[in-house]
């Protein structure tokens, strides 16, 4: 583990092999740490805030965000194989996405210097002013399906602002962070302002999450998860932020390009292996083009290459662990048992090279009403429910029709239809006439139970900042109140 700047074994922690999910066999053995493992990391990480790492002025922070990115973009060919072998995900999809994550670090570099307040003008007697101090050690937590995605998403903001971090990884994707830590230390962070301690959720990220001494957790994981924490944060009324699960509508309307809308609803349907918060899982397809929209994602699906994640060719990857697969096979138990029509998929790959590994179909179900399970719960696997609909009117009510709220997608040729339904869909993203339009510099982020505040973009940093505003008198007396 990487605590305090230096690299250490674990105090009350554990060695745990890290699984491939191609193969079911482990490919990395890994220190996970325990409850005096966090409290290391903990206190190292207050004391760069007591320490150097507060005194730093603010040019100098910011040209250390910009050396990480330097050492990322370096390091991405090698993170892309990493994460590749440790979640799964299709190479095809980790080499161009790790081409651009150095991208989230350029980005808060260039935001670290300029992090002011503001001056309000109030009685000429006084001078108030706002200034804006990092929050203070924060604990980041992070999901399996894009684990340095998501790392940076949260460290890149956090230490902009000012913070120090401890990072708790995923159990089945802890490798990546190690290359993070690494790189922290070669840039050359002050000690303790980046600390990696891979744990179990319900240990150690559990005692990081209660610690008294941690002031926010920066959680992506799902909405179950995210409200055990609440419980466990209460007693220190911890901050958080949450990114959570997504259940999102990708409507498409008969007006809609639909060459286009077909490759954007099957590939945000399926990609990752269906293991993204912001999957376009249930699709709402007008009664005029339905039949065409089911058989066109039915081709589609038998077009997909599922194979080993390292193969270039491969389009689909496994799912990235054990517990992932049984729920995913549950679920397409679930929805032939509610008497959902499965127009393609539902079954797990069990023959030649795959068969030892997480491998599915991607799947298809058609004739699904919201009311049905694989409409209303985050199944987290490549499982497209395609549900008709008739007006504009029942489109909106029923893609608001969930507890979730993260992402949608709309398609229509018709411009004033697509600002007054973007408008009136419940979700912190929405995307028109496109899908998964995620980046850097654009808030992303839940409504409803998908999650509270936002990750990038200038709304990013504002979790890891409090705001305090210093009220000086500077002319007249300060009337004695009891003169008369
Ligand atoms: P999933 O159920 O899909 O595995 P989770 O939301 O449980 O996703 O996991 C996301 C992250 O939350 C992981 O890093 C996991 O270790 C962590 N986690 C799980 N349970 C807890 C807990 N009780 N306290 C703190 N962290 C937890």
């Amino acid at each position: 583990m990487f605590i305090g700047g230096e690299w250490v074994d674990p105090i009350d922690g554990e060695l745990v092999e890290s699984i491939d999910p191609t193969s079911g066999e482990p490919w990395a053995t890994v220190a996970f740490g325990g409850a005096k493992d966090i409290d290391r990391a903990v206190a190292a990480a207050r004391a760069a805030m007591r320490g150097p790492w507060a005194r730093l002025p603010v040019w100098e922070r910011a040209a250390l965000l910009r050396k990480l990115a330097e050492a990322y973009a370096r390091r991405a060919e090698n993170l892309a194989i990493i994460e590749t072998r440790d979640n799964g995900r299709p190479i095809r999809d980790t080499r161009p996405d790790f081409a651009m994550q150095p991208q989230t670090w350029w980005w808060y570099a260039a935001l670290a210097d300029k992090l002011g307040g503001s001056t309000i003008p109030m009685d000429p007697s006084m001078h108030v002013f706002t200034t804006r101090k990092p929050i203070g050690v924060v604990g980041a937590i992070t999901a399996w399906n894009a684990p340095m995605f998501l790392a940076n998403l949260k460290l890149a903001p956090a230490l902009a602002a000012g913070c120090a971090v401890v990072l708790k990884p995923a159990e089945s994707t802890p490798v990546g962070a190690f290359e993070l830590a690494a790189m922290a230390e070669e840039v050359g962070f002050p000690s303790g302002v980046i600390n990696v301690v891979p744990a179990f959720g319900a240990v150690g990220g559990a005692h990081l999450v209660a610690h008294g001494d941690v002031d926010k957790i920066s959680f992506t994981g799902s909405t179950a998860t995210a409200k055990r924490l609440l419980a466990l944060g209460a007693p220190t009324l911890k901050r958080f932020t949450f990114e959570l699960g997504g259940k999102a509508p990708h409507i498409i309307f008969d007006d809609a390009d639909l060459p286009n809308a077909i490759n954007a609803a099957t590939s945000s349907a399926w990609v990752v292996c269906g293991q993204s918060c912001a999957l376009g899982s249930r699709v709402l397809v007008q009664r005029g083009i339905y039949k065409a929209v089911v058989d066109a994602f039915a081709e589609r699906a038998a077009s997909v290459r599922v194979g080993l994640p390292l193969d270039p060719g491969t389009h689909m990857g496994p799912q990235a662990n054990a517990q992932q697969l049984d729920k995913t096979l549950s679920y397409f138990d679930i929805g032939r048992d509610e008497g959902a029509r499965l127009v393609y998929g539902g079954k797990r790959i069990t023959d030649g090279d795959l068969r030892h590994g997480y491998f599915v179909t991607p799947t298809v179900f058609a004739d699904v009403n919201n009311e049905m399970r694989i409409a209303r719960e985050e199944i987290f696997g490549p499982v497209a429910s395609i549900i008709p609909f008739d007006t504009e009117e029942e489109a909106i009510a029923i893609a608001n029709d969930t507890s979730y709220g993260l992402t949608a997608g709309l398609w229509t040729r018709d411009l004033a239809r697509a600002l007054r339904v973007a408008d009136q869909i419940e979700s912190g993203s929405v995307w028109v006439n496109t899908y998964r339009y995620i980046r850097w510099s654009v808030p992303y982020g839940g409504m409803k139970q998908s999650g509270w505040g936002r990750e990038g973009g200038l709304e990013g940093v504002d979790g890891y900042l409090e705001t305090k505003a210093t009220a000086v008198r500077i002319s007249g007396d300060f009337p004695n109140a009891y003169a008369t």
